[in-house]
């Protein structure tokens, strides 16, 4: 099979789901599950389409309680396409025998093929062949081919093209008990010329959105006349009547997509029909798509190969698919962030968390520009971010948890447990760890790629007010002589308070370790930041956020003394009290339950509580030799006052892997990570497994709901940062490749300083060539060994063995 393509060569509706979403095409601005075209939502079937960044907010009664959550629209379904014999019934993938049947995701074009042959009630065999794409060339236009082909009959068919405005959110079965309405239909209008549109608003943000829809049906070489025209009240839909023959009928439906929010355009209804009319067919669609894609895989694809390999190359193509079709060149001056589960379902409703610590690596080695464009998505929301710290009562600026349209915290209030059908209040928003990775971002984006621009313009302002608010949480603690981080949740999301606290109090623990030694770390390198701003901007912002030099002298002292709490034997604690809490008896639950990545909702169905356990959702501790090097680490304990002993590290990571569920796919990168370099066979079995978060859906059902970023991003991360050892470090690419046993090639394509780089890995070569471009010459270092590279240069090195090479990624 080819590493550019998946395959589903039968129908398995019990898979539907899960193939639509990972069949979704999109292109940045908008996407569409990967749902057969003549499909409704029902059992098998949900076919969505979502605008990016486009929500709705809606009250819901539960448990007697008003609660409001704001969700990513799912918009007008632009799909509908489907045929009749006659006066027979329209054509469902669900009523016909299956004769041979295949499902094509072409990765490298984009598009999205199917292939079937099908007999019918009264035993006529017909073929249908369709090609779709969302364009990459044009944002706003999506497309259907179809090859109808008679085999065995002739007759009278009717073609049927729709566009519905009857869609509800629900694609997620936890929320379907809350409103899930969010459009109103404006009108839908007979355009003339074989088109039709359809124009309407969502209820509360009150964005316009209009699609329009062009069908043409030619048998052979004759084109049919004008569609005739049905409306219903949320719908509307063209018929073409045609005589077939032998020969296939082609039917190609083109459709525009624009919303009021579209930067330079008069009006959406006028733009949709410009766009549309602007288009001349599918295939000169689809070589404009292919060329865009092009483009993109000239920057971003990745090589993967040698004896121990099996599908990697393929589905590193696909995460990297899925993540351009999330976040691309046409998301630039969108306002949009990127989302923890694509544009490809209605999980976690669109909202952006932390999984931009996983995201942004992928993006900012190769099109840094959109990693800006996340940062300024989260900038414009600095003024949400400064009113929701100072309610607490702290300084600075508190960004949410959970983000969508206007920067207030979107985190639910209520949570459906599947489990138990109990409604629970959800404390995720304490994830105030958030805010540390939104600095940890600047600073490493700021590395990669000196863009002063940024750093003068906002990264530095936003990057100070954050440490302004977390000097300000911290609270000193006069017997111990240390800092405390009160009520917060760390990346673990099962430990929301402690055992047997007040279920409806707010909660959070105190001296979660990850969050205390990141802000540790960003109180320091606040100081950095400051120093490389021209005076007159570090005294604008200064001014603007009422920093002063007593402020500045207070981050200097709680950046030396915060608690990190720890465990006998160099294990970090992940919080404080976390000792006091009882082991689980892990073979138990395993032979009772199989599956226990969700524990806490086990637990919560048997009355219990996970807030008394020693187990982990996810890497908590461990996110720290995620983002940090050893020396890092080091760093960052002394600064503390803590002695730190590099061995500790294997001791960590093998006390809370032992504990923890990997209840969210994000674990699986940062343990494959962590191990790495100490226990490469069990990384490579953690990678293997976060390769197949998605395709082989191993939560076993939250794919069909969305796909994970974070997972997708943080495999390909792997790759080039773990396997090649890469880091940027004061202006100088450095490497460090060791790669897995088994794999004996690597090809990762990037972009640094203005240098568009080709980089080969075997296990005895590292080759690095700079395609020719207008850029000043860099350094590049494979274990202190350094090179200058100039444009269109190139540097080899001989690599040594693996196994003087173990230990940590910078040696
Ligand atoms: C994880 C979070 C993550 C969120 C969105 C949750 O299941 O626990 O860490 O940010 O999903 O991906």
């Amino acid at each position: 099979m080819s590493d550019w393509h998946i395959d589903y060569t039968s129908y398995d509706p019990a898979e539907e789901k899960l193939r639509e979403a990972l069949c979704t095409l999109g292109n940045g601005y908008f996407a569409t599950r990967g749902a057969y075209a003549d499909a409704a939502a029902d059992e098998r079937h949900y076919p969505g389409t979502y605008v990016a960044g486009l929500y709705n907010r809606r009250v819901s009664a539960v448990e007697g309680r008003e609660v409001e959550n704001e969700d990513l629209v799912n918009v007008p379904n632009w799909l509908p396409l489907t045929f009749r014999i006659g006066d027979g019934d329209w054509f469902s993938i669900d009523a016909v025998e299956i004769l041979s049947f295949l499902q094509r995701l072409d990765l490298e074009r984009g598009e999205l093929l199917r292939d079937v042959r099908f007999r019918d009630a009264s035993g006529r065999t017909t073929r249908w062949r369709e090609r779709r794409l969302v364009s990459m060339g044009d944002c706003h236009v999506a497309a259907l081919q179809v090859e109808l082909t008679p085999e065995d009959w002739q007759g009278e068919v009717t073609v049927r093209s729709t566009l519905d405005a009857g869609v509800t959110n629900g694609g997620v079965a936890r929320y379907r008990a809350l409103a899930s309405r969010h459009l109103e239909t404006l009108d839908a209008r007979d355009e003339g010329q074989h088109r039709i549109s359809l124009r309407v608003r969502t209820t509360q943000s009150r964005i316009e959105i209009v699609q329009a829809a062009r069908l043409e049906v030619a048998d052979g070489a004759t084109a049919a006349a004008e569609p005739a025209v049905r409306q219903s009240p949320d719908l509307i839909g063209q018929e073409v009547r045609v005589s077939t023959g032998e020969a296939p009928l082609r039917i190609e439906k083109i459709v525009a997509l624009h919303t009021a929010r579209d930067p330079a355009i008069a009006e959406a209804r006028l733009a949709a029909l410009e766009t549309l009319d602007r288009c001349t067919g599918y295939e000169a669609l689809a070589r404009q798509h292919a060329m865009a894609w092009r483009h993109l895989w000239d920057r971003c694809d990745i090589g993967f190969d040698g004896p121990g390999c099996n599908g990697e190359q393929r589905k590193l193509r696909l995460h990297i698919f899925h993540l351009l079709q999330t976040v691309s060149p046409h998301s630039v001056n969108r306002d949009i962030g990127i989302p923890a589960r694509g544009w490809h379902g209605e999980a976690y409703r669109g909202h952006i968390f932390w999984d931009e610590l996983f995201i942004l690596p992928f993006l900012t080695l190769r099109l840094p520009h959109l990693v800006r464009e996340a940062m300024r998505y989260r900038y414009r929301r600095i003024g949400a971010a400064r009113r929701a710290a100072a309610a607490e009562g702290f300084r600075g600026a508190m960004f949410p948890w959970q983000s969508g349209s206007d920067g207030r915290e979107e985190s639910q209030q209520l949570h459906l447990n599947p489990a138990s059908g109990r409604w629970l209040p959800d404390r995720s928003h304490r994830q105030r760890h958030v805010n540390a990775a939104i600095c940890y971002n600047i600073w490493r984006y700021w590395e990669a790629t000196n863009d002063t621009e940024f750093m003068y313009g906002f990264g530095a302002e936003m990057f100070l007010s954050i440490a302004q608010f977390w000097g300000s949480i911290a609270s000193y603690d006069p017997t111990t002589g240390r800092y405390d981080i009160k009520g917060v949740v760390g990346p673990d999301e099962f430990h929301t308070g402690y055992p047997d606290a007040d279920a409806d109090e707010a909660g959070g623990l105190t001296n979660n370790a990850y969050t205390n030694v990141l802000v540790a770390w960003l109180l320091a390198r606040a100081r950095d930041v400051m120093d490389l701003l021209p005076p007159d901007r570090l005294t604008e912002i200064m001014e603007l956020t009422g920093l002063d030099e007593t402020e500045c002298e207070r981050w200097h002292e709680v950046c030396r003394k915060l608690k990190v709490p720890l465990l006998d034997d160099g294990i970090i604690s992940q919080f404080e009290g976390y000792e006091n809490l009882r082991e689980l008896d892990w073979q138990d639950y395993v032979a009772r339950y199989g599956n226990i990545q969700r524990l806490d909702r086990i637990l919560e169905a048997e009355g219990d509580d996970v807030n008394r356990y020693k187990v982990s959702k996810q890497a908590d501790v461990l996110m720290i030799f995620y983002l940090f090097s050893a020396e890092e680490v080091t760093q960052i304990f002394e600064q503390l006052g803590y002695a730190f002993d590099r061995q500790a590290i294997r001791r960590n990571v093998d006390y809370h892997l032992a504990r923890t569920s990997h209840g969210s796919t994000l674990s699986l990168v940062t343990h494959a990570w962590v191990l790495a370099r100490s226990d490469r066979e069990h990384s490579w079995q953690l990678f293997q497994r976060g390769l197949d978060s998605d395709i082989a859906d191993i939560q076993g059902g939250t794919t069909k709901e969305g796909i994970h970023t974070g997972a997708m991003a943080g495999t390909v991360d792997i790759v080039q940062r773990n396997y090649l050892g890469l880091e940027t470090r004061a202006g100088t690419l450095h490497f460090n490749p060791l790669l897995p046993e088994g794999v004996e090639w690597l090809h990762v394509r990037l972009q640094f300083r203005q240098h568009r780089l080709d980089i080969d890995v075997t296990p005895t070569s590292l080759d690095i060539r700079s395609r020719p471009e207008v850029a000043p010459m860099i350094d590049v270092a494979y274990r202190s060994h350094y090179r200058k590279l100039i444009p269109g240069g190139r540097q080899r090195f001989a690599l040594v063995s693996p196994s003087a090479r173990s230990g940590s990624r910078t040696e």
